[in-house]
């Protein structure tokens, strides 16, 4: 029921029962003067017949008393009217006439205690009122009664009873109810009215208000508040509607200077409170993102702390991350949780890769079979292309098993992109820095790594090979009599010579081998995980190599060969810098011996000069 109902209602349950109150009161006192009335009425009537029997008796005319007594009971009000002798009375002058008698019970209980009793008897149609009234001597009366009566003062001589009619007191009673019932409810309606028409618009007011605040809850500010009332009621509208003018604008301004910050368009809610929560949340969240990885050093540190990132605070487990080659058009894994779900041909033509080459987000449940380079049939996935500048993008394939999943990821989206915009300064400057590093550590005439490389990146290697048991070989070369090729043929064959070698160094080594130009032509190979007799053989397939070239100097052909110093980490040498002098020792051995030669290095050879290591 309304607030306005209920308030009626109360108000005529009031009224209702004060109306109740009032004609219940009235209805008591109305009967009650009724039978007082009638009583007095009696008692009247009673003191006639007395008087009257006095003076027929006096008159002595007592034999016409009933004359008399019919009389009076022609009064239309008094129905019936009897006396009754009483016990001195008969004693003295007899039972008189019939009607004379005590008639019932309640003459007799009067004739013998001298006292009135009256009752009232109700039916439908009638109210009757029945009084008895006793007669007793009395001396001091104008005519004594003593004077006939040969009794005591105050003895009882008889009784006089009548009979009333009172029932139009009833009708007058009743009616007098029904109409102030009548009144009653004609004031309850005209109160309903007027109420009703007081109420009414506060009730409007506030039902506006409850909307208008309902749809303030869901971050709506929009609602303005109309109201017919005045005073009081009209202030509170107009300062509700000052204060929500204030919020709806307030809250505008705050999303939109937050949206500058970060796009967000998965909220899902228009809340613009609980919107710029999640924003500033975010934000937040990135600043500190990007506050951490400007101090990591490395690109891949800050691909780690992507990866982290979606693990952590997207809850993301399944998915790969590449980084693609714009220039070249391949791609390397920077991360693949399970199995990567692109075909293998993608790594080396990533036009193949939808994502990238349309740079749109993929989402599998858009159509069937949407990406023609994916494998991953059962499952759905989102892919993320991301570009980091005119040579690197990266993306970002996502796995998901069911539709919460789907949804969960589907959300993050624009927030994920967030992040890695945050990032994108941080990985381009971590590029420059990597490429530059990249230079200086590489020999600008060979393209092999330098001096510089092998000093910083030694001792990392040393123990990571400790931690993986790996192993490596470590080949030093050098060019035999080369300063002749320099005096004879200048400096600029000699560089052809240099060159030369490195070319066939590169050759002959692996992937995972390192080959490093460490002086003028002297070279540096640590070879990965050889055997002692693999790393004999490189040593030996490099000599041939490059003792078969025959360099063309205008005709003239010059032909060149090097000797090799080989020595093994660890089992030469604890250390790598170690194993290097040491192989430095074996290729020392195989210039005094007749150059153009590979020998391994043995305990012997090496006198304990500079072991400082
Ligand atoms: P050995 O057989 O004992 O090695 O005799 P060698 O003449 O080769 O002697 P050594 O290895 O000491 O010679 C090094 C020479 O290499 C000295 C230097 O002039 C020359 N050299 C160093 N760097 C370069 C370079 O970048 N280009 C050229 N053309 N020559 C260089
Ligand atoms: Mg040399
Ligand atoms: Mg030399």
């Amino acid at each position: 029921m309304s607030t306005k109902n209920q308030f009626l209602l109360i108000v005529t349950l009031m009224l209702a029962a004060l109306a109740t109150a009032t004609i219940v009161n009235v209805g008591l006192n109305f009967r009650e003067f009724a039978i007082n009335a009638a009583v007095d009425k009696a008692k009247l009537t009673a003191n006639i017949v007395k008087d009257g029997l006095t003076s027929h008796m006096v008159n002595g005319i007592m034999d016409k008393r009933k004359y008399f007594l019919d009389t009076i009971t022609q009064n239309n009000e008094v129905k019936k009217l009897w006396i009754a002798r009483g016990e001195n009375v008969i004693d003295q002058y007899g039972k008189g006439f019939s009607y004379e008698n005590a008639r019932d019970e309640m003459d007799r209980e009067v004739l013998a205690s001298g006292q009135m009793i009256k009752t009232i008897t109700e039916s439908p149609g009638t109210v009757n009122l029945r009084i008895t009234i006793p007669y007793k001597a009395d001396s001091t009366a104008k005519v004594s009664c003593l004077e006939c009566h040969s009794v005591n003062d105050g003895a009882i001589l008889g009784a006089v009873s009548m009979e009333f009619d009172i029932n139009n007191v009833r009708n007058a009673s009743t009616l007098t109810i029904l109409k102030i019932f009548g009144i009653n409810v004609l004031f309850i309606f005209i109160a309903l009215f007027v109420l009703n028409h007081y109420i009414k618009p506060y009730m409007e007011l506030f039902a506006n208000l409850r909307e208008g605040i309902k749809k303030a809850h869901s971050g709506d500010f929009s609602h303005r508040f109309d109201t017919r009332v005045s005073g009081e009621g009209k202030e509170v509208a107009d300062q509700i509607n000052t204060l929500f003018h204030k919020m709806q604008e307030t809250f505008g301004e705050i999303k939109h200077s937050l949206a500058t910050f970060v796009t967000r368009s998965n909220i899902g809610c228009s809340d613009p409170l609980f919107e710029a929560k999640i924003i500033i949340k975010e934000l937040a969240d990135i600043y500190k993102f990007k506050k951490t990885i400007e101090l990591d050093d490395t690109k891949t540190l800050v691909y780690q702390r992507i990866i982290t990132v979606l693990q952590t605070k997207f809850d993301i487990h399944n998915f790969s991350f590449f980084e693609i080659d714009r220039i070249n058009k391949t791609r390397d894994a920077i991360y693949i949780s399970h199995k990567s779900f692109c075909d293998a041909n993608v790594d080396k033509n990533v036009d193949l890769c939808r994502a990238y080459r349309t740079d749109t987000d993929i989402i599998s449940t858009d159509f069937p079979n949407l990406c023609s380079s994916c494998h991953h049939n059962q499952d759905e996935y989102v892919c993320i292309p991301f570009d980091i500048n005119d040579e690197v993008s990266l993306t970002l394939n996502i796995v998901v098993e069911n539709i919460t999943q789907f949804d969960q990821v589907n959300m993050s989206i624009t927030s994920i992109k967030n992040y890695i915009e945050a990032a994108k300064p941080v990985i381009e400057s971590r590029i420059l820095t990597d490429r530059l590093r990249e230079t200086t550590l590489r020999d600008g005439m060979t393209g092999l790594y330098n001096r510089r490389f092998l000093e910083q990146f030694i001792d990392k290697l040393a123990k990571q090979a400790l931690r993986d048991e790996t192993h490596y070989s470590v080949l030093m070369l050098d060019i035999d009599y080369f300063k002749m090729v320099n005096d004879t043929y200048g400096h600029d064959v000699g560089d052809i010579v240099i060159r030369a070698l490195s070319e066939v160094i590169k050759k002959s080594v692996r992937d995972a081998d390192l080959a490093i130009r460490y002086g003028g032509e002297e070279f540096v190979v640590l070879l990965h995980n050889s055997t002692r007799e693999g790393s004999i053989a490189v040593a030996q397939k490099i000599h041939d190599e490059f003792n078969k070239i025959k360099f063309d100097l205008n005709g003239e052909s010059l032909q060149k060969t090097i000797s090799i110093g080989i020595s093994q980490f660890p089992s030469d040498a604890n250390s790598i810098w170690k194993a290097i002098k040491f192989a430095d020792t074996a290729l020392y051995y195989a210039k005094e011996h007749g150059r153009n030669q590979v020998i391994e290095f043995e305990a012997e050879m090496f006198d304990g000069e500079g072991d400082n290591f």
